[in-house]
This record gives structure tokens, C-alpha cells and sequence, in this order.
């Protein structure tokens, strides 16, 4: 399979290359130049998760990673549960938060690092991820990471913007671990890693890479899970996914399995106070801005990167987009009512991500005659439990491994929201 760039100026390359470069050298991002309709026994077929995924994953790679060595990967990048969950009134819970961070980001950031190691073997060189995160992805990637050889990882993050616990969870890996807290947004963190990779100067001293959720090699495990929950409703009706949304690589996986063949009657992309999307997809244009922060910080994205490769899959035309995709946007205090309705209403707990998606898949269900769907839960409700503690009046007990890190010591060189800044600090380092 070959990778080309959304921009359309840059050589087609493959598997390997696509995820080491992370951003294409012409600015843009990496897309497979087909998308294979797989058979429809893959997804109906009595089959394990990391099964699933090597099915699912093998043509995006063809030959540059052998079958059993794929197989390999996803079953140790894959190995904790992924259970749908009825909460009842045909509303189903897909809880991707068992991972080790607690957040669907996991399975990403897992897959990827474990590929990315597949090939390093081979080669002995030394690589520096650089990563920018609003929470949730920096996390995921600095653990996925940590204690793998010749790969240091370099993680930033905007200062006072991120949860105690998942400021905690970042700073206390250390070794190959490096963390930046960041004077600014998660958008400046994002602006100043998308420089530094264009830098020449840098790019001849070391070998970067990306792994924020403009790596291709992100992109192809989340695919996996729709196809996994769509077989756990029954395997037979199309179903409505709804997906909490902030830079879109959830979503647009969530598209890739549908052209892969995965009956999808509609995608719903909720999004929190942070509108770009929903504002599009009415056909009133593409206005990125700085993001507004919110309860639901993994969302708080004002310029959505995957943006690019959504047009791209449907030739940039937002009427096409609509019909299969719909979108709204929600405020912080829907999102405190929606956590503590679900509470009373059926016991069940969901982060400020997860409630988002909630209220999306609610106004489908209220606008159309729908009556069932599928809502995407991303984080486990205990990282939040700062937020949530003072909407449902109750304390949430802290799993054992947040408990752990938050009693560790904390580790970060400050930084401001300046490229210079981050150019010199990775020269020096
Ligand atoms: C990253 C994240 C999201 C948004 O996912 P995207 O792929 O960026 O759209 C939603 N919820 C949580 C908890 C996240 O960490």
C-alpha cells in the first residue's frame, strides 16, 4: 500500500515511511492512496480483537510486516478488554478506557509504538517522538513508549490545561520521557511541533517523528473497535456511531471502516463549545480559531487537523459529508446535566468526553426516528474525577495505577508557546 499526502505534493511512499515521516514533507497528511473493501467475513467471522485488528490493519501495510509478526503487535498492543455496555433506551456504551492510560488513546498510540519499535529493530537507529497533547494523547503515547530502546519521546502539553491526573500520569514516567509544560494552548503545542518538524537544521541532527493523531500509524487501529462493537450489537443492522470529537482521527478511522466495507447507517460528530466542525458541515466554511477551553479538554481543539483527510475522503464536498455524517456542538453546562442525568438515571458514570457523545447520539435519536446507537466513551470516568466529584455531589474512587502516579514525583522543564524555544531546547538535549 502506498501513502500519499492530502496536499497532493509529495511522492507517494509506504507503510514504513508514512509512519516515521508523521507529517508529509508538503505540509500535509498521509492517506492511503486506496481503501480496500475488505470481505464481509472479516467483520461477521468469530474472531478475537487482536484477530480483528491484524485482519483489518494487514492491506494498509501488505508485505512490510509480516502476518504473524501484525498478529503479534496487536495482541500485545491490544490487550485489555473492550466491552459494549446497554444503558438502556437502545443507547450502548462502547468503553474503549481499559487500556493502560485509561483512555482510548491507547490503542493508538500502543499500536503505533509497537510497529514503529517492529521496524527500529531492523535498523538500530535513534528516534525522538515529539508529541503535542491536550491531555489524553500524551499520556497514551508517552506510555506506549516508555522503556523502549532507541526511541526517546518529548512530550508537550499547555500549561494549567490539563487534569491534575493527567498531568500526573505524564510526569511522573520519566526515563526515556522528557515533558514540556507549555505557557499557552494546546494549539500553540501543536503550532510549534508541526515548525520544529519543518526545520532543516533539526531534521539533519536527529530523526523525528509525530505521533499525534496525524500519524497514519495512529490511524489504522481505531478503525479495528467500530467493526468490534458493530459485531458485539449482533453483526446484522447498520448502526449509528456517535463520536466525541476534538482534532477528528477518531472519526475519520471510524470512515475508513466504513468504506472498508463496515455497515455504518450515520456518523455523529458531537463536539463540545469548540464549533469549527458543526459550523462547516452547515456549509457556513472553515473558520479554524483558538480553542475555547472547556470540561471535555481532549476536545478543545479550534483548528481539527484530520480535517484535511475527511475532505479528502469525500472530494471536499461538504454535501456529500452531510449525508453521512451530522454534527453539534454542546455547551459545558449540557455536558454537567447529561453526566448527572445518566448518573440517576441508570447508575453509570461518564466523563465529560464520553457525556458529549451521549448528548450527540440523543439529539439524532430525538431528531430522526432512530432508536438505537452507539456512543464511544474515550476516557474513564476517574480521570475526570476532579470535574465530576462536583457534579454528582459524590467521590469517585481512583483506580489503583492513577492512585500510584499521582503519589510520584513530578517532572517537567517549563517552556514558552515559542518554536525557538523548543528548536533549542532539542538541540541541546
Ligand atoms: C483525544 C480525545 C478525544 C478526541 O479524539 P479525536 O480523535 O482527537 O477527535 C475525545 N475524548 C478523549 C478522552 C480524548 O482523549
Amino acid at each position: 500500500m502506498q501513502y500519499i499526502s492530502t496536499r497532493g505534493e509529495t511522492e507517494p511512499v509506504g507503510f514504513r515511511e508514512a509512519l516515521f515521516t508523521g507529517l508529509a514533507p508538503d505540509g500535509g497528511l498521509f492517506m492511503p492512496e486506496s481503501i480496500p473493501r475488505l470481505d464481509a467475513e472479516i467483520f461477521t467471522g468469530e474472531r478475537s480483537f487482536a484477530e480483528l485488528a491484524a485482519m483489518m490493519i494487514h492491506p494498509f501495510i501488505g508485505e512490510e510486516i509480516e502476518q504473524a509478526d501484525l498478529l503479534d503487535i496487536a495482541e500485545s498492543a491490544f490487550s485489555f478488554p473492550v466491552p459494549l455496555v446497554p444503558l438502556g433506551d437502545g443507547v450502548q456504551i462502547l468503553e474503549l478506557f481499559h487500556g493502560p492510560t485509561l483512555a482510548f488513546k491507547d490503542f493508538a498510540a500502543r499500536f503505533m509504538a509497537l510497529a514503529m519499535q517492529h521496524f527500529l529493530e531492523q535498523d538500530g537507529e535513534h528516534l525522538t517522538i515529539l508529541v503535542a497533547t491536550s491531555g489524553d494523547t500524551g499520556g497514551a503515547v508517552a506510555d506506549a513508549f516508555h522503556m523502549l530502546d532507541g526511541i526517546s519521546v518529548v512530550v508537550l502539553y499547555p500549561a494549567g490545561r490539563v487534569s491534575a491526573i493527567q498531568r500526573a500520569q505524564l510526569t511522573t514516567l520519566g526515563g526515556n520521557v522528557t515533558v514540556l509544560e507549555v505557557d499557552g494552548s494546546f494549539d500553540d503545542c501543536q503550532r510549534m511541533v508541526k515548525q520544529v518538524f519543518r526545520d532543516d537544521e533539526l531534521r539533519a541532527s536527529r530523526r523525528l517523528s509525530s505521533a499525534n493523531s496525524i500519524n497514519v500509524g495512529r490511524l489504522l487501529p481505531q478503525s479495528v473497535y467500530y467493526a468490534w462493537a458493530w459485531k458485539q450489537a449482533g453483526g446484522d443492522q447498520p448502526v449509528v456511531f456517535s463520536v466525541p470529537c476534538g482534532n477528528f482521527g477518531n472519526l475519520t478511522a471510524g470512515i475508513l471502516a466504513a468504506r472498508m466495507g463496515l455497515p455504518v447507517e450515520r456518523f455523529i460528530a458531537a463536539t463540545n463549545a469548540n464549533d469549527v466542525f458543526p459550523t462547516f458541515l452547515r456549509g457556513e466554511g472553515f473558520h479554524p480559531r483558538a480553542s475555547e477551553h472547556t470540561l471535555s479538554n481532549a476536545m478543545d481543539v479550534g483548528s481539527p487537523s484530520n480535517l484535511d483527510r475527511m475532505r479528502t475522503l469525500f472530494g471536499d464536498d461538504v454535501g456529500a459529508m452531510r449525508e453521512h455524517i451530522s454534527s453539534w456542538s454542546f455547551t459545558d453546562d449540557e455536558t454537567a446535566q447529561a453526566i448527572q442525568r445518566t448518573y440517576s438515571e441508570h447508575g453509570y458514570l461518564v466523563d465529560p468526553h464520553t457525556a458529549v457523545g451521549l448528548l450527540g447520539l440523543e439529539r439524532h435519536l430525538d431528531s430522526t426516528d432512530g432508536e438505537a446507537g452507539i456512543v464511544l466513551s474515550t476516557a474513564h470516568p476517574a480521570k475526570f474525577s476532579d470535574i465530576l466529584v462536583e457534579i454528582i455531589d459524590e467521590a469517585i474512587p481512583l483506580p489503583q495505577s492513577l492512585t500510584h502516579s499521582m503519589g510520584l514525583e513530578k517532572r517537567f522543564h517549563e517552556m514558552p508557546a515559542d518554536s525557538s524555544a523548543l528548536k533549542h531546547f532539542l538541540l541541546k538535549s
